[in-house]
């Protein structure tokens, strides 16, 4: 699959309409189209990272911003105080659909673990 088919890519670009709850230079987030949780949340780099596995070493700031966002948008949608959780799928055995990297945030409600 190329760059130009990504569903991720087409959203960053304004082709695919989502819910954005917060974009930077290099991040965007916005609310899962299937929500598992009554808040899902997916981070994403503007750039196209197929996934964690094939990111770079020069990848470390925007992987960061990744996690500081998580920790932002947690606190705007009032979930710090009882807690959430962050994911990254990677690969088949990870349970990645969308090949573009992308941190889930999920809260607002008690999580099991481990998962499925
Ligand atoms: P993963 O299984 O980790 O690759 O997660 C992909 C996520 O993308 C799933 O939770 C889907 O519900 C979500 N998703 C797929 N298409 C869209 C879309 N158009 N807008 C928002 N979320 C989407
Ligand atoms: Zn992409």
């Amino acid at each position: 699959m190329s760059i130009a088919d990504c569903l991720f890519c087409k959203i960053v670009a304004g082709e695919i309409l989502a819910d954005a709850v917060h974009r930077t230079e290099g991040l965007l987030a916005f609310r899962d189209i299937n929500p598992q949780a009554p808040v899902h949340i997916l981070i994403i780099p503007t750039e196209h990272i197929t996934s964690l596995d094939v990111a770079l070493d020069g990848h470390r700031d925007v992987l960061g911003e990744m996690m500081l966002a998580a920790r932002d948008i947690a606190r705007a949608e009032d979930l710090a105080d009882a807690g959430y959780r962050t994911v990254m799928n990677i690969g088949a055995d990870g349970g990645q659909t969308v090949h573009h990297v992308h941190l889930h945030l999920l809260g607002g409600r008690a999580l099991a673990w481990p998962p499925g």
